[in-house]
């Protein structure tokens, strides 16, 4: 077998725009399965690598790793899928399978880091995204998608769910839980439809108050405005916050609202360091945490939790021609909540 060669949108080089480009797909070994690309969502982290903020890496680079797509042609040796079935690609295409958390299935956490879905290398060979028509990816890192699920409005649960999830399991979201979601954007509008699916109080703390319809429609109990400071009456109230946005809080501010036992979960990456005085998690074994994408495993979990509850994401629907204005657009917080490119138009 040839390698496959398709279509793409990606940068030729350095912080340039994205335009049309052709890329190749390894041919398929016995474990791989051929995905035809239907959609995929553009992530934040999209725009920092292919404008150069996370560094220069090798172009042409074709950025995606919310990935949703048909099955067309499986290895000799994959179980689980069979061509006509629809599947999903998030962040990761490979790891170790070796070290403590792989063995855990938490692959995000691989000691040896875990071979991103773009821009990194697998056995030598440069990872492309999924800005294209189609991808080749081992049967392990790929996910069933539920037929319950529009699959546009499911592509972005690859990254953006699974990242909100995740830490909602792990610490323990549901009944009786007070969680609140920091940020209201294509993490957090996520977040707060999982966080009321599991049964949650959910509390939406945003800066402005424009998305506050939105919030109690996607099921949050309150939209709090900070702009003039934390409430009174929330100190001592939650027992998890997830912080979705990247911009530097007042990290002691935010750990007075957890109440006994709760947690502050990092999902955005502000630029300066946390600080807080320690007496802010001693006085009520307050936690500080962080966390990634959940895994491959946890991942299928979400997607089937997601199709029984009817969580999709709020999307708008683009044509490739217009990514590098959804990117501004992004960039600029205008959309609500994430775009997803129709893979037809690359
Ligand atoms: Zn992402
Ligand atoms: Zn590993």
């Amino acid at each position: 077998m040839t390698d496959l060669t398709v279509r793409a949108w990606g940068t030729p080089g350095f912080s340039q725009p994205l335009e049309p480009v052709t890329i190749t797909r390894r041919p398929l070994r016995e474990d791989d399965v051929l995905i035809r690309i239907e959609f995929a969502g553009i992530c934040h982290s999209d725009i920092h690598t292919m404008r150069g903020d996370w560094g220069e890496r090798e172009y042409p680079l074709v950025p995606g790793h919310e990935i949703v797509g048909i099955v067309e042609q499986v290895g000799d040796k994959v179980l689980n899928y069979r061509p006509g079935d629809r599947v999903g690609v998030g962040c990761f295409v490979n790891s170790c399978g070796q070290c403590h958390p792989c063995e855990l299935g938490e692959v995000s956490y691989c000691e040896q880091g875990p071979v991103l879905t773009y821009g990194a290398y697998d056995g030598g060979e440069l990872t492309q995204g999924g800005y294209s028509q189609a991808i080749v990816v081992r049967e392990s890192f790929v996910v069933a998608v539920p037929p319950g699920l529009d699959p546009a409005a499911a592509a972005p649960l690859l990254c953006a769910g699974i990242t909100t999830y995740s830490p909602l399991r792990h610490w323990g979201a549901g009944p009786g839980k007070r969680v609140a979601i920091i940020g209201m954007g294509g993490l957090g509008h996520v977040g707060v439809k999982i966080a009321a699916a599991m049964g949650a109080e959910v509390t939406v703390l945003s800066h402005s108050t424009a998305k506050r319809d939105d919030a109690l429609r996607f099921g949050a109990a309150r939209h709090v405005s900070t702009a003039v400071g934390l409430p009174e009456d929330l100190h001592n109230y939650f027992d998890l916050i997830l912080n979705t946005v990247s911009v530097d809080l007042d990290t002691s501010a935010y750990l007075g609202l957890l109440r006994f036992d709760g947690a502050l979960v990092q999902l955005g990456l502000p630029g300066l360091p946390l600080q807080t005085p320690t007496r802010m998690l001693t006085t009520r074994r307050r936690s500080l945490s962080g966390s990634l994408v959940g895994g491959i495993r946890e991942t299928q979990e979400m997607l089937d939790f997601c199709a029984e509850h009817g969580v999709t994401a709020e999307i708008e629907l683009i044509d490739a021609e217009q990514i590098n204005q959804a990117y501004d657009r992004t960039v600029a917080s205008d959309v609500r909540y994430r775009f997803v490119i129709d893979a037809a138009t690359f």
